[in-house]
């Protein structure tokens, strides 16, 4: 039995999200490697579907336990995790409130529309009352989170607080356990072992999940992460921190000391893209009709590609890119593609 089976779970998901295969881009890079996706891009029809979902699959049944009104959560302008706390409230019958902190030095040709367009109108239309904030960014708890509970209770509601990205959560890591039960399964089905496994990582939670659930199976250390949050200390911290959590809720008697974290794609700071950037999501779209963000995805793809390069990977491995979602968030960053 899944050491994951034991916790209470609320589907928000299809069921297990689908694996493609990237032929096109593993020839384009020489087919040095088989590069596969897994779709987390595409794993819900709520919003815009994305990693977030997996996580609050966790989460929701502790809402439900108590009679909470609001979910409370916290993110940048065009958050991918304030839109799926919205999509998330709406579907299990609460409000929600988002904080959304001024993240990212907007630039000059994207400041008339960035508080508008993407997942924020999103939000909006799914009545999500969205606080924008002036505070810069951070992965931990914040002030201005606390100030938005307080508020709530001050006037007699119930909130329940979502930290950033889920990954403070006390489950915010079993999501991503799930993540690789499923992958294990789908191994089998496709008749392929996946070497490596390439994931995006800020606050997280999606990588400690996926490395947890790979010490399940001694391959903890077939994980790769790509830094997007250009605070790489806190991140690593961060996600070990989760990554030891979680296997103690498991019952999973293993301490992971470390991990591998690339810092090399995340610059110049956390959402906004670098020129590599551009061109990797570029490259994606083109090769295999695809689109990725330049906040997170658009470096873990850069990543990948980069490594395959380099030739970091055994030469016919099978390389496991994993797609978070966040395509959503592109129509605040149109200046780039003019
Ligand atoms: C939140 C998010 C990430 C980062 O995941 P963490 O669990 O916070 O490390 C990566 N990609 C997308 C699209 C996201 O929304």
């Amino acid at each position: 039995m899944p050491l994951l089976d034991k916790f209470a779970k609320y589907p928000l998901l299809f069921g297990p999200s689908p694996i493609s295969k990237f032929d096109n881009l593993s020839k384009a890079l020489g087919k040095k490697v088989n590069i596969f996706a897994k779709r987390e891009d595409r794993n819900s029809g709520l919003a815009f579907a994305g990693n977030k979902l997996r996580k609050f699959e966790y989460i929701v049944p502790d809402i439900l336990a108590g009679d909470y009104t609001h979910i409370v959560s916290i993110g940048g302008i065009q958050s991918n995790q304030t839109l799926m706390t919205v999509a998330t409230a709406c579907k299990i019958g609460l409000k929600a409130v988002t904080v959304q902190e001024n993240w990212v030095p907007i630039p000059e040709a994207e400041k008339a529309t960035y508080d508008k367009v993407g997942n924020i109108e999103a939000s909006r239309i799914m009545g999500g009352d969205v606080r924008l904030v002036p505070d810069g960014f951070d992965i931990g708890l914040r002030k201005s989170f606390q100030d938005a509970i307080d508020d709530l209770k001050a006037q007699g509601f119930k909130p329940y607080p979502v930290p950033a990205g889920c990954s403070e959560h006390k489950y915010g890591g079993l999501g991503f356990v799930g993540f690789v039960d499923e992958l294990i399964e789908q191994e089998k089905q496709l008749g392929v072992k996946f070497d490596k496994v390439v994931v995006c990582c800020v606050t997280g939670s999606s990588a400690a999940g996926i490395i947890s659930g790979m010490a399940q199976y001694g391959r903890e250390k077939d994980v790769i992460a790509i830094d997007a949050s250009f605070t790489p200390e806190k991140t690593k911290e961060q996600t070990l921190r989760i990554v030891n959590n979680t296997n103690k809720l498991l019952g999973l008697d293993k301490t992971i000391d470390d991990f591998q974290l690339d810092t090399r794609f995340a610059h110049p700071c956390y959402g906004l893209p670098n020129e590599g950037t551009i061109e990797a999501i570029k490259f994606v779209g083109r090769t295999e009709g695809v689109l990725t963000d330049p906040v997170y995805e658009g470096k873990s793809i850069q990543g990948l590609i980069q490594l395959v390069k380099e030739g970091a990977f055994e030469e016919g491995s099978n390389v496991l890119y994993v797609h978070l979602g966040g395509a959503s968030a592109l129509s605040a960053y149109s200046s780039y593609f003019k």
